[in-house]
């Protein structure tokens, strides 16, 4: 068997060309669009290449970008005055704070100042509780686990009654996704297990899954034979194995690799998500998707 490739970097144009669609509708019909800010404290390369995607995305979307870009130096204080104008700012759906901030600055405090209905990340704990409780009380389900299960029921991938297997728990990936897909619904109503390193006989779990999601961080860690003959395998890790130079740019680029032995796994699995371009170009496609969401909430259209 050969597994069908659930192509991330496919699946995103398509959302994004409905995101686009919709706020042009919506534009038309009463006269708004959706208003992002990304605050950026520092000049971390990594954080300004994010954000960077982050603007390029919203903009393509048609949405309102607002890039704020502060000084190493801010106070918390300074910070959290910044964030409490936009809260209150009408124009504005949507507060991303990149992180890692400064060390001076308290980055939960920060995170939780945002008001949990721009908090399109998902992270606010008034969001977490949300999504724990399911149905119509979840606004903005956190991006990584929100395109993990926009990519399993677009592939088709049956949920419900399924055996989903989640290797980590981490709060932005392991534990959300675990609990979306046990909720009542659409993409969902399966029967989860979460393995983490304690876990006793993490090859026993994996090969009852037939849907494995895997978010562990470690290259390679689910072998072949951990995988279900026809299982549908999301590979959400991204690990840098090394360095190459680019075909394309002749510059030098990380060479990545998932938690999954893709190579072997594509043998046995019924579908399979590859690294790069599986679960990585759903993120920032599902924050475009919430900050959509926030303006149809303040607009009573949700
Ligand atoms: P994390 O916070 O480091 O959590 C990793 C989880 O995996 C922990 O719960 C850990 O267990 C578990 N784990 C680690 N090694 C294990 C092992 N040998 N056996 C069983 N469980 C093990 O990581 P994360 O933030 O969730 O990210 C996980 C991976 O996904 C990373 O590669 C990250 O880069 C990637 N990621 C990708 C995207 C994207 O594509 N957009 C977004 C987020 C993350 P313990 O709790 O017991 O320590």
């Amino acid at each position: 068997m050969t597994a069908k490739l659930i192509k991330g970097s496919e699946i995103r144009e398509q959302i994004l060309a409905e995101i686009k669609e919709e706020v042009q509708k919506i534009k038309k019909s009463h006269g708004k669009v959706p208003g992002l800010v990304t605050i950026l404290v520092g000049q971390n390369p990594a954080s300004i290449s994010y954000v960077t995607l982050k603007v390029k995305t919203a903009e393509e979307c048609g949405f309102k970008e607002v890039q704020d870009n502060q000084p190493e130096t801010i106070s918390e204080a300074d910070l959290l005055a910044l964030i409490d104008k936009y809260n209150r700012d009408d124009s504005i759906h949507g507060i991303l704070v990149q992180l890692p901030l400064p060390k001076h600055i308290n980055e939960k405090k920060v995170l939780n100042a945002i008001d949990p209905d721009k908090d399109v990340d998902g992270f606010h704990p008034v969001n977490v509780g949300r999504l724990m409780i399911g149905g119509s009380e979840v606004k903005f389900p956190p991006c990584t686990p929100a395109g993990i299960q926009e990519l399993i029921v677009r592939a088709g991938v049956e949920t419900k009654g399924a055996e989903v297997v989640v290797v980590g728990r981490s709060n932005i990936v392991g534990k959300p996704i675990a609990m979306m897909m046990v909720q009542k619904g659409v993409g969902a109503n399966s029967t989860v297990t979460i393995v983490h390193t304690a876990t006793k006989d993490l090859a026993y779990h994996c090969k009852r899954a037939d849907i494995l999601i895997v978010a562990a961080g470690v290259p390679g860690l689910v072998k072949p034979e951990w995988i279900k003959p026809g299982a549908c395998v999301i590979d959400v890790g991204v690990n840098r194995v090394g360095e190459k130079i680019s075909e394309k740019t002749g510059k030098k680029v990380a060479i990545l690799r998932g938690d999954v032995d893709f190579d072997e796994a594509v043998k046995v699995a019924g579908y399979i998500t590859p690294v790069p371009g599986g679960v990585g170009p759903m993120t920032i496609t599902m924050l475009m998707k919430n900050a959509l969401k926030s303006l149809k909430f303040t607009l009573g259209i949700a």
